[in-house]
């Protein structure tokens, strides 16, 4: 009999009853260290007194109201991003893969309003991730996520992760835009170097194509600058927001250029519930701790710390690990034994990770996680390689 729940998920027998900073107590009262933070979306960690207070004021006043009318929170967090980075526009969604689908439908409109409608054609990259929409897995175009769902929605060209000769060559004059991740989350912590992003904006320069990134993941200072694509000194057209930003809520966001969102006027796009009071409070307190310089470079720093930790880990258990990757506190150890064990064995020494494909396990904790938290992460992280090790 299929559960009440739908089995869509494999899940693991845990059920949080709280959470605290960079702990989830478990119902049996176990104490687990957050190494997952909801998949990088608790970035100020459990229960942070700011996004209390911040959700709870506004839910005493208004939670909703319709977009047909004016939402001065919305309004001041639009501000706030637009402010601190490239956009001159924000719309508001409720998720990732709810924002990939304004990003394609915009960069066509921006296309067909200025006569060049045969240009709809999105160049995408093997082992990205955009969510779990009809456009969110046309984009991403893997077998895993596209089997059974046919028709597609056509206009994805999919290429592999680093072949610039094949990027090239995809490059017609049906081509409207390049969607990628600055660092690939899912596909397994691949950070995109910054001389190839530098690359991808000069070639969508050079071709007059958008160029989309996609920091659902990477975004909201988890690589210690507020956006991932700062590191490489460019500035996309579109940017795709969410996870971080609502730090627990479910709020999401497109950032947009003014030139790529001209073709957005009134009626051509709408959503119930984004941007709604109570999500953008609680958005405008998340953005006011993570666009502090002093929480960034705090986020720097943390990240040093556990990154040197991480290759003392790894040297210590070469038959467990392959390597360390990723940027800021977007990380990834690369498995010798199959990445589920290890999960599995983090949670049997109270500590959460999160698997991601090329047998990787992310670390994804709270931004704001403390020195004497990430002692006890890699301390948990140990046990857990000796426990593998010994079995
Ligand atoms: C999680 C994720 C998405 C999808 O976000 P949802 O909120 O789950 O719809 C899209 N892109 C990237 C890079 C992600 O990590």
């Amino acid at each position: 009999m299929i559960p009440s729940v739908l089995p869509t998920y494999n899940r693991a027998p845990l059920s949080f009853v709280k959470g605290e900073g960079s702990w989830l107590t478990e119902a049996d009262g176990r104490r687990f260290l957050d190494l997952g933070a909801g998949i990088a979306v608790n970035a100020l960690g459990h229960a942070h007194p700011d996004l209390v207070a911040a959700l709870t004021d506004q839910a005493q006043n208004l939670w909703h109201v319709s977009n047909l009318y004016q939402i001065p929170q919305q309004q001041a967090l639009a501000d706030k991003l637009v402010a601190a980075t490239f956009a001159d526009t924000v719309f508001f969604t409720n998720s990732g893969t709810e924002a990939c689908e304004l990003a394609v439908k915009m960069a066509r409109k921006y296309n067909h309003d200025r006569d060049q409608p045969n240009r709809t054609d999105i160049i995408t990259f093997s082992g990205s991730f955009h969510g779990r929409s009809s456009a969110g897995i046309a984009a991403a175009g893997s077998e895993k996520m596209t089997h059974g769902f046919g028709p597609l929605l056509p206009g994805f060209i999919h290429l592999p992760w680093n072949d610039h000769d094949a990027l090239k060559a995809a490059i017609t004059d049906t081509t409207a835009a390049i969607m990628i991740e600055p660092v690939q989350g899912e596909g397994g912590i691949r950070p995109l170097p910054d001389h190839c992003l530098k690359g991808l904006r000069d070639l969508c320069d050079e071709h007059d194509l958008l160029l989309i990134l996609d920091e659902v993941q990477c975004g909201m200072g988890r690589t210690g600058k507020l956006f991932a694509h700062e590191w490489a000194g460019i500035e996309p057209d579109i940017m795709m927001v969410a996870k971080g930003i609502g730090g627990g809520f479910p709020l999401g966001a497109v950032l947009a250029t003014e030139n790529a969102a001209s073709g957005m006027t009134a009626g051509t796009h709408g959503s119930t519930y984004g941007g709604n009071p109570l999500g953008c409070a609680v958005g405008k307190a998340v953005m006011d701790h993570v666009s502090d310089p002093k929480f960034l470079e705090n986020v720097n720093r943390k990240a040093g710390l556990f990154r040197q930790k991480l290759e003392g880990l790894i040297a210590a258990h070469p038959d467990t690990f392959s390597e360390v990757r990723g940027t800021g506190l977007m990380l990834g150890l690369q498995c010798v034994t199959p990445n589920i064990d290890m999960v599995n064995a983090g949670y049997d020494n109270l500590v959460i990770t999160v698997p991601a494909a090329d047998n990787v396990i992310r670390l994804l904790p709270t931004l704001n996680i403390t020195e004497a938290d990430i002692t006890t992460a890699i301390s948990r992280l140990d046990k857990a390689a000796s426990q593998i090790e010994s079995s």
